[in-house]
């Protein structure tokens, strides 16, 4: 059994980032598993090393251990995704051996154009067409502009059979569509390096945010694609703000730095602990502690929206420990 953690090193955590780490910790550690750390920093433009070593500083300080990845090395490195190209190279061979790959010329702005009316964030499928281009249009394309790479995926429908959250279809064509494995600035996406990574790593539980399980179903396809063996996945519900809005890295007022301050680790696992309802009151506790009594079945399976009491929780001028503040 073996666990990992996954963070993109892109900003400092927060409490929705330590609510599932600690909660893929407690699972591997409660099952005797082991633990692998990896930095998700394919996005060069946005990772930075400085936060790749507090993250691994902030996991450390609350505990959650781990013995193989970042830090502590490890058979399966390098642990940082950014160093990694030549096994994603190695993907995309495998599956363009198998016919799979196709260029794509399709440039952002018109993936945009195509998307709907309220703009923001691309569609999540975008018939491109590209997969159809004659020889020669292909070639006529490729004089004028660099090319994505894409993945055609089956008309079919791939079921995952989440732990937690039950099973999730999709029917590939129709709700995903063929996407992007390695983008037209050469850099590859997370889709296939996840893949890649936790195969190679010998992963064999991937408990993250519920947020990516409509990713899933395309990434078990891709193990089968790639001979690899799947992990078996749990997803976590996301935790909110008060207002219904995802916690993101942009709520300062929750990151790691600022929590730190004001709280001990085991306050902070203790009151984690109670929203995953592993205990009835923001008790502290040690992750150690925690994960002798965990059990997945408590673990909410909607999302969590922050209890009112968060702005006095959380309240900079109150530097009492959180446990005797939140009721
Ligand atoms: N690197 C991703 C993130 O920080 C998580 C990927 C995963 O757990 O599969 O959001
Ligand atoms: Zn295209």
């Amino acid at each position: 059994m073996k666990g990992r953690f996954a963070p993109s090193p892109s900003g400092r955590m927060h409490l929705g980032n330590l609510f599932a780490a600690l909660l893929a910790w407690l699972s591997a550690r409660a099952a005797g598993g082991e633990m692998v750390l990896r930095m998700e920093d394919l996005d060069t433009a946005r990772c930075k090393d400085v936060y790749a070593r507090l993250l691994a500083e902030d996991l450390r300080w609350l505990g959650l251990t781990w013995e193989e990845g970042y830090g502590a090395g490890g058979p399966n490195g390098p642990y940082c995704q950014s160093e990694r190209g030549a096994l994603y190279a190695a993907a995309v061979e495998t599956l363009a051996a198998q016919g799979l790959i196709y260029p794509c010329y399709c440039t952002r702005a018109e993936r945009l154009a195509a998307s709907a009316p309220h703009g923001g964030a691309e569609p999540a499928i975008y018939d491109c067409h590209c997969r159809t281009l004659s020889d020669g249009e292909r070639e006529a394309l490729a004089q004028q502009r660099p090319c994505a790479l894409r993945v055609a995926v089956p008309a079919r429908e791939i079921t995952v059979h989440d732990r937690h959250m039950g099973d999730y279809t999709q029917h590939l064509a129709r709700d995903c569509g063929d996407f992007i494995v390695r983008r037209a600035d050469g850099l590859y996406a997370y889709q296939l390096a996840v893949v890649v990574d936790d195969g190679l790593m010998g992963v064999t539980e991937v408990a993250r945010g519920a947020d990516l399980l409509s990713s899933a179903p395309r990434q078990l396809w891709l193990y089968a694609c790639l001979n690899l063996p799947p992990p078996e996945f749990r997803h976590i519900p996301l935790l909110l703000s008060p207002d219904g809005r995802r916690l993101s890295k942009r709520d300062k007022d929750l990151d790691m730095g600022i929590l730190r301050e004001h709280f001990r680790p085991e306050t902070l696992v203790g009151y984690l602990a109670m929203l995953a309802g592993q205990q009835d009151k923001p008790e502290p506790v040690t992750s150690q502690e925690l994960a002798r009594y965990f059990v997945w079945d408590k673990v909410p399976r909607k999302d969590i929206t922050l209890p009112a009491g968060r702005e006095r929780f959380f309240n900079m001028q109150d530097c009492q420990d959180g446990a005797t503040v939140i009721k």
